[in-house]
């Protein structure tokens, strides 16, 4: 480790990566575990990739007790992708249910209806979500292909912080999650899910890989018009090799695997240590956010997310200059999203508590100078 201290990236995503994993792809680039290529120049064909997709899949699986009965896919196309790619695969009948609770999961189901008859079983747009309905409230179709929810909203911070039992609600309908933004952040509750995907660039690795979960019994589903690269029966029995994976992504992907199963924190290990420093550094955000008499976040608490936390400035004029001081102070990417304004944190498992720290006591000081 070279011991450098680098400032603190709050972005929303492409996102901070743990340095000691920028460190090892900077030492391999060239020569990759003394083979005489860099992974980037490697075919994908050849054993020594085989090997590096094997141990991403095997540590993933064993990070996120993934079940044998869940394929694991390697795709290309990002989370925005799936919301077509899900329904190319799923909507046999042609009836997709969305849970509407955000920015995301309003996107999936525009996109859903290109291919299917799209019915929201709630929708939060009205209270500017900022909540999330109580299952029993949800209006779900019988004869869905699937229900569609987004377990973190990236851009509004609002999070499942359990997934919905739909058979306890009489639904026989799989649940899909889009998980992009938090995936690894926590546990995954499998027995309630058909099938998650989530882009690698939010907590996993670089931009160009999508994490696919797909229950093995919803597989071989695709319609007829559902293109080869995108069948989910197709890629599973490739092992992700259909066509040409993004080599280098999940590369990337498979040490910062390896990275979180050995992470430590309060005599935690692996994802129960991840988890354990997510709901610390959330609450070290959030309780400040709460007491500030100039920030403040409008989500219900009980559905704050851990992973993005967005927040304004009850005078929106000074949010420039906050972001350009806070850029100053080694506090980078705050600025709040295009549709949203404000300012957002985000706190992805590469962010330790130290940086939320510097974040609350910088906060702090800005509000004493400015409030
Ligand atoms: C970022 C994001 C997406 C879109 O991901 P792309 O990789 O840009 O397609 C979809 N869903 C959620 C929840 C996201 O955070």
């Amino acid at each position: 480790m070279s011991g450098i201290r680098r400032p603190f990236n709050f972005s929303a995503g492409p996102a901070c990566l743990p340095l000691p994993v920028l460190e090892q792809v900077a030492a391999e680039m060239s020569d990759w575990q003394g083979c005489g290529m860099g992974v980037m120049e490697m075919s994908h064909r050849g054993p020594q990739f085989q090997s590096i997709i094997d141990a991403a899949e095997h540590d993933l699986r064993s990070l996120l007790a993934v079940p044998d009965d869940f394929a694991v896919l390697f795709m290309q196309g990002g989370g925005l992708a799936e919301n077509a790619i899900v329904p190319l695969n799923l909507a046999m009948r042609g009836k997709v249910d969305v849970l509407v609770t955000g920015s995301w999961s309003a996107k999936s189901a525009a996109e859903a209806r290109k291919y299917a008859d799209v019915h929201f079983a709630a929708n939060t747009e009205a209270d500017g979500y900022r909540s999330i309905p109580s299952p029993s409230d949800w209006q779900l179709r019988p004869d869905a292909d699937y229900l569609h929810l987004c377990s973190n909203e990236t851009i509004d911070g609002v999070e499942f912080h359990e997934l919905p039992d739909l058979d306890a609600l009489g639904s026989a309908a799989p649940l899909v999650v889009d998980c992009s933004s938090n995936q690894l952040s926590r546990p995954m509750d499998w027995s309630r899910v058909g099938l998650a995907f989530g882009g690698a660039q939010k907590n996993v690795g670089p931009a160009g890989v999508t994490l696919v979960f797909a229950r093995r019994s919803l597989l071989g589903r695709a319609l007829p018009h559902c293109p080869s690269a995108f069948d989910y029966q197709r890629v599973a029995e490739q092992g992700s090799m259909y066509n040409t994976p993004p080599t280098f992504s999940i590369y990337v992907a498979g040490l910062v695997f390896r990275w979180a199963l050995k992470f430590e924190y309060l005599g935690l290990r692996g994802l129960a240590a991840i988890e354990r420093q997510n709901i610390d550094k959330a609450a070290l955000l959030y309780e400040f956010l709460d007491r500030s008499s100039l920030f403040s976040n409008a989500v219900a608490p009980s559905v704050r997310s851990r992973m993005n936390v967005p927040f304004f400035l009850r005078e929106p004029a000074l949010t420039d200059t906050c972001l350009r001081e806070a850029a100053a102070a080694g506090l980078l990417q705050l600025k709040g999203h295009k549709s949203k304004g404000g300012m957002r944190a985000s706190l992805y498992n590469a962010m330790p508590i130290e940086g939320v720290r510097a974040l609350v006591n910088f906060l702090q000081d800005f509000e004493i100078r400015h409030g």
